[in-house]
């Protein structure tokens, strides 16, 4: 299929009143973007507002509420103030009500939360994560952005500029110095932000390197992406798309595996020609494309959804991969949804499928001891559980060791769950006493 080339057109909240669509949004929801994101950043643009959102089911429509603040995410209180601030033009008060609010929702110092840089002869390696021992993230400085943005997102405080950013890397060095000292590093996971933000010449100074003998140990380079759903030009009409692809060609070329992390949170992100076309097109260059995503409440708690996206994705080449319960977010309480709910949403898309969906897992939390998977809510002796395992664990003997919680039907997180069976620790929290900022940190869901 041929398609003519697109411009990208990007809109914020000072722009998004010159998008055609515009228009058809009432004013009460008008007034909520324009409150809302005074504090958590807003982009979204033209394809999106095109091909993606169906504009006969906003506000509901999952990918309205994906991309486009909505008055809930803020407390009412919050909101009042922050509009009357607005409506008065006081400049000195929105400030103060925009950081106020921030703070509120991103109470932790810039960068630690999010980041534990590891060091190298003493040195920070800024833009390196290194938590489970077969895999290192890698942010590059110039892929911290996205086509669009979503309402879910935790990584808005970087966003805004609330994060220095200081942890992202200027260039490749600190990871190539990095990764020649540490052998028993196969994986590395290019993230952000969206990578795939950067020209393929810029991409290709932090990948290249990565091709040379010695870093034979690399095996599989992955690059967290979700320019598959939001701008699939990408990979078709972008003028450098083709060189994307002969990059990609490159990494497979040097004997690597290169998996593309796709981040698709709705079916109808990948319902759209061109998005069918970027996988194949994608896939024919030798590489993988995995699907993750969070479950989120208003966007895609439905079995239904999932089953679609599953199914899509295998028909056309992509391999299922993780569904996540979404962690600390500046509007947690919007989408959070209590974890038997995620589980039963998992389980009912799970038994509808092919076998060849099935290589997905979850629900999955991103937490201090690791990805904690939620197995079931079995009875065990009476006593109504959660069946826990970790597939990633902070120490790797921790990995898929079963272990229970009790029961509560409103946890929404791991940090609200208690050991059942009247322990008092989970395995874990006998083995070592973890320092404060250790125990504190809130994984990066790559
Ligand atoms: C999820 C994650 C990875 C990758 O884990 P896989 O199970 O190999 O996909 C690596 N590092 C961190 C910090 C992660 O959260
Ligand atoms: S980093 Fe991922 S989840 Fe966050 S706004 Fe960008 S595309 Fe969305």
């Amino acid at each position: 299929m041929e398609f003519p080339e697109a411009t990208f057109t990007p809109y914020n909240n000072k722009t998004i009143s010159r998008a055609p669509q515009w228009e058809r949004i009432p004013e009460d929801l008008r007034e909520a973007v324009n409150v809302v994101s005074q504090v958590l950043p807003f982009r979204t643009n033209q394809y999106v507002l095109d091909e993606l959102i169906d504009w006969d089911r906003i506000p509901d429509d999952p990918i309205f509420r994906l991309n486009f603040p909505h008055r809930a995410m803020l407390e009412d209180a919050d909101y009042a103030a922050l509009r009357e601030a607005l409506a008065a033009g006081d400049q000195g008060r929105i400030a103060l009500q925009v950081r106020k609010l921030r703070e509120q929702m991103n109470p932790h110092p810039a960068g630690q939360q999010t980041h534990n840089v590891p060091e190298l002869d003493g040195e920070e390696v800024p833009g390196i994560q290194h938590k489970y021992g077969e895999t290192v993230l890698f942010f590059p400085k110039a892929g911290q952005t996205c086509h669009a943005y979503c309402t879910f997102c935790f990584r808005w405080p970087q966003f805004v500029g609330d994060d220095e950013l200081a942890f992202a890397a200027k260039d490749a060095q600190g990871l190539t110095s990095y990764l020649r000292r540490h052998h028993e590093v196969t994986d590395v996971l290019i993230t952000g932000g969206d990578p795939l933000i950067m020209r393929t010449h810029t991409l290709a100074r932090y990948i290249e390197p990565l091709l040379a003998p010695e870093f034979a140990h690399i095996q599989n380079i992955r690059i967290g992406t979700k320019s598959v759903a939001y701008w699939p030009q990408r990979f078709v009409t972008d003028r450098d798309a083709d060189d994307l692809m002969r990059l990609f060609e490159r990494v497979l070329a040097a004997g690597k595996h290169l998996a593309l992390m796709g981040h698709y949170n709705h079916p109808a992100e990948i319902r759209p020609d061109i998005a069918q076309t970027a996988l194949r097109r994608i896939i024919a260059t030798g590489a993988n494309v995995r699907l993750q995503s969070p479950v989120l409440q208003h966007i895609n708690d439905d079995p239904a959804a999932w089953r679609e996206l599953w199914t899509t994705g295998v028909r056309l080449g992509a391999i299922p991969y993780y569904m996540f319960v979404e962690r600390d977010t500046g509007a947690r309480s919007y989408f959070e949804l209590p974890l038997v709910r995620a589980y039963e949403i998992f389980r009912a898309a799970y038994q509808s499928v092919s076998g060849l969906s099935r290589t997905v897992r979850g629900p999955s939390m991103s937490a201090f001891p690791g990805k904690v998977l939620i197995d079931g809510t079995p009875t065990i002796r009476g006593e109504k559980v959660f069946a826990l395992q970790l597939l990633q664990g902070r120490h790797a003997d921790w990995t898929r060791r079963p272990f229970y919680a009790a029961y509560d039907p409103n946890a929404t997180w791991f940090d609200q769950l208690t050991p059942a069976f009247g322990e008092q620790k989970f395995f874990f929290q006998n083995e070592l006493p973890l320092p404060a900022d250790e125990a504190r940190e809130l994984a990066v869901v790559a």
